[in-house]
């Protein structure tokens, strides 16, 4: 008996869906993702009637591909943009700019001065200097800064340390705000990306709290906005709760606080929208192993960090990898194409590869939609970017 448990498709999707895909990938040539675009129309459903008294903000940087964008669109998401090329992505598909927050806490004052001048009024901060610089070119917009939050070990992929500012100077910057003549509007937190702890969102929000109230009693400033960010699930391995599980507590959370009148709230969705909506299919280049008595075989892909694979850094995002062989799962590292030591995305897969596996087979990357695309390197090694297709 293997030690390793096989990755059962049908656990991540339901198999008319694979099938369809598997078909449409059949004579492509690898890498490449496949989006099936109704799976997100479904999953920002499921995030709207979870959490029906909020507004979805997509976080474009998940999957920025106009097809996703087109729908979202339609669907009536909101957008939250980290670059002024990001604004001219959505704007591309028609998004009209009261439909975006400039949501990146860190940006250059030409790119402001564009995104005030083409109607954006919402824009979070987490420093002096740049609201500052927003007050100069963004007269009179909405202000909400981001705080620290914590359960960055209890998240796949942290984002609390870059970003955010302690409460105390948080508070600080939103009676700036008022004296610069900006919008105090909100307060928000990312709880970081896959976040398993749902607890994460209950600390985030009763700091969020503290800063409502004292700013109330103690500056007559009344904030009307709570951005709670992303950090909402994806299926990989080691599955966490499901949506209606973190929107029930969230919710729970929120009204322990702030009562029935609850302020605006924003969600920022990026890897809970899109992850399971895409298939990453790569071959197999080179299968070998590091001394002719080793038992560990070194299972060279066509895909790799650089192209597309950079969350599996330290091992953090495990993506459930499916093959077509039915041998007995073994031990193995996995590795990419390029001439990077870098280059290898699991030294300790834990749930193995079959061996019988050969030269050539394919490789079916689950829950890969989002930050794949993205993170692709333009031409390392002369690779070119991942490509893409949208179901
Ligand atoms: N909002 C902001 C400001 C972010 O930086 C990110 C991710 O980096 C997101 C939302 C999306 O988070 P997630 O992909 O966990 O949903």
């Amino acid at each position: 008996m293997s030690q390793f448990q096989s990755i059962d498709v049908a656990d991540y999707y339901d198999m008319d869906t694979f099938k369809r895909i598997e078909a449409f990938a059949k004579d492509k040539a690898t890498p490449f993702v496949v989006i099936d675009t109704s799976i997100i129309a479904k999953q920002y459903d499921d995030m709207v009637n979870s959490f029906p008294y909020a507004n979805v903000y997509y976080a474009v940087k998940a999957n920025p591909a106009a097809e996703i964008l087109s729908l979202l669109k339609d669907k009536g998401s909101n957008f939250d943009i980290a670059s002024i090329y990001e604004l001219d992505m959505v704007m591309n598909v028609g998004v009209t700019t009261d439909r975006v927050s400039y949501g990146n806490t860190i940006k250059k004052r030409q790119d402001v001065r564009a995104f005030y001048e083409r109607g954006v009024r919402m824009y979070a901060s987490d420093s002096e200097a740049d609201l500052r610089m927003i007050a100069e070119e963004a007269p009179g917009s909405r202000i909400y800064v981001r705080i620290l939050t914590e359960g960055t070990d209890t998240a796949d992929w942290p984002l609390s340390r870059k970003f955010g500012c302690q409460n105390e100077m948080a508070y600080e910057l939103l009676v700036l705000a008022q004296e610069l003549g900006l919008e105090p509007f909100g307060i928000s937190f990312h709880v970081g990306s896959q976040q398993r702890d749902i607890g994460a969102w209950d600390s985030a929000i009763g700091k969020v709290k503290s800063i409502f109230d004292r700013l109330r009693d103690e500056h007559n400033i009344t904030l009307k906005m709570i951005n709670m960010g992303g950090g909402f699930p994806a299926n990989y391995i080691d599955k966490t709760n499901q949506l209606g599980v973190y929107a029930e507590q969230i919710t729970h959370f929120l009204k322990e606080d702030f009562g029935d009148d609850l302020p605006q709230i924003i969600l920022e969705p990026g890897r809970s929208l899109i992850s399971n909506a895409g298939i990453l299919v790569s071959e197999v280049v080179l299968i070998s192993k590091k001394s002719y008595t080793a038992l560990e075989r070194w299972v060279f892909t066509d895909v790799g960090k650089f192209s597309g694979l950079i969350e599996t850094m330290d091992e953090a995002i495990k993506f459930p990898i499916y093959t077509d062989r039915q041998g007995e799962l073994d031990k193995c590292v996995i590795a990419g194409p390029t001439c990077d030591s870098a280059d290898i995305m699991y030294e300790h897969y834990s749930y193995g590869l079959p061996n019988d596996l050969a030269i050539g087979d394919r490789m079916y990357w689950l829950t890969a939609g989002a930050y794949t695309t993205t993170y692709s390197a333009v031409c390392f090694n002369g690779f070119p970017p991942l490509k893409d297709y949208y179901l």
